[in-house]
C-alpha cells in the first residue's frame, strides 16, 4: 500500500480490479487514509458504491475515472477526478467505451479458439461479473480453465500487446478524453506519465485543458517523480498520485507502491482550487 493518506488511483472489480468498491472502501479506512478515488477504467459504476460504503466515515471519496487514449500509436491514460458521474452525455459516451470493449472481448476469445483453445466468451462475461471487459477478465478465464499455469502466461502466451490473440481497443484521442472529463465538470490528469515517455505529448494536451500530471506512480523512479513534479510546476498543472492497486496478486505494483512517495495534502487543495476555477499556485503552503 501506498504511504501517506491520500490514494487517487484504484482500480475495483467494477473494471479489472479484484477488490469490490466496499472492500477497497473498509482497507483504505483501517489504514487511516483520508482521500482516495476509485479509477475504474473506461466506468464509473464503482463511485456510487464507494461514496455509500465511505458515508459516515473519516474518508473523502473523490469521483474518478481512467480513460484510455491513443495517439501516434502510444498509449496515453486520462485520469478525471470530481466530474459529475451521473451527467447522461458522459454515461452515454462511457456506454460506447463498454460496448467497444465487449466487441473487442469477443473477437479476442475468437482467436484464442482459432489457437485451438477451448475458451467460451460466457466464461468472460461471468468472470467480469457486467464490469466492461478487459484482457485480465479473458486471462483469468484461461487460468480458470487451466488453458494456462499462470495469469501472467497468458499474457506472455496469447493476449499480450505482441500475442498471436491480441486485438486492439477501441479508442478516442488524449483530446477526446479531456474534453469528455472537462464536459462534466472534472479534472483531466496525465496517469502514469513515465510509462508513455513522450513529454511533448504532455505539452501538447496542456493546450487542450489537461490540468495535471501523476508524478507520483509505483512504476515512477525517484528520479522521474521528481522530474514531472517539476514539469508540473513549469506549466502550472496540479501533480497527482496513486498506488495503481488492482488487488493482491493482480500486478507487481503492489509490492512498489509501498516504495513510493506519499501524495501530498496540496494535491487535495489545488484540486478544490481548480474546481472554483483558480489557479494552482506555487507559493501557497511554502509561505
Ligand atoms: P486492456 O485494457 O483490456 O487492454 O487490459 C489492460 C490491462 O491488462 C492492464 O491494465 C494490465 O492490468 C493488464 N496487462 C496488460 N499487459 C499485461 C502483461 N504483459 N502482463 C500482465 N498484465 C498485463
Ligand atoms: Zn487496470
Ligand atoms: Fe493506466
Ligand atoms: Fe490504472
Amino acid at each position: 500500500m501506498i504511504r501517506g493518506t491520500i490514494d487517487l488511483h484504484i482500480h475495483s472489480v467494477c473494471s479489472d480490479g479484484l477488490d469490490t468498491p466496499e472492500e477497497i472502501v473498509d482497507v483504505y479506512i483501517q489504514e487511516g487514509f483520508k482521500y482516495i478515488s476509485i479509477t475504474d477504467h473506461d466506468t464509473v459504476s464503482g463511485i456510487q458504491r464507494a461514496l455509500d460504503a465511505a458515508c459516515h466515515t473519516t474518508l473523502e471519496v473523490i469521483p474518478g475515472i481512467e480513460l484510455s487514449s491513443i495517439i501516434d500509436f502510444y498509449d496515453v491514460h486520462i485520469l478525471g477526478y470530481y466530474m459529475d458521474f451521473n451527467n447522461e452525455e458522459f454515461l452515454e459516451r462511457i456506454a460506447f467505451f463498454k460496448d467497444k470493449r465487449r466487441d473487442r472481448a469477443e473477437k479476442i476469445v475468437k482467436n484464442l479458439n482459432l489457437l485451438g483453445l477451448d475458451i467460451q466468451f460466457d466464461t468472460v462475461l461471468r468472470i467480469a461479473h457486467g464490469a466492461p471487459l478487459g484482457r485480465p477478465h479473458i486471462a483469468e478465464a484461461l487460468l480458470s480453465e487451466e488453458l494456462v499455469n499462470t495469469y501472467n502466461e497468458a499474457f506472455v502466451r496469447y493476449i499480450g500487446d505482441q500475442g498471436p490473440a491480441y486485438e486492439p481497443k477501441y479508442y478516442v484521442t488524449p483530446r477526446e478524453a479531456i474534453e469528455i472529463i472537462r464536459k462534466c465538470g472534472g479534472i483531466p490528469v496525465i496517469a502514469h506519465p513515465a510509462v508513455l515517455n513522450q513529454d511533448e505529448i504532455i505539452v501538447e494536451l496542456v493546450e487542450y485543458g489537461l490540468a495535471g500530471i501523476e508524478a507520483i506512480h509505483p512504476l515512477h523512479t525517484p528520479e522521474k517523480q521528481l522530474y514531472y513534479e517539476e514539469m508540473a510546476k513549469k506549466y502550472g498543472l496540479l501533480i497527482t498520485g496513486g498506488s495503481d492497486w488492482h488487488g493482491r496478486g493482480r500486478s507487481s505494483m503492489a509490492r512498489l507502491a509501498s516504495n513510493m512517495g506519499a501524495v501530498p495534502q496540496k494535491t487535495i487543495h489545488d484540486m478544490e482550487v481548480l474546481l472554483e476555477g483558480g489557479k494552482i499556485s506555487d507559493e501557497r503552503f511554502t509561505g
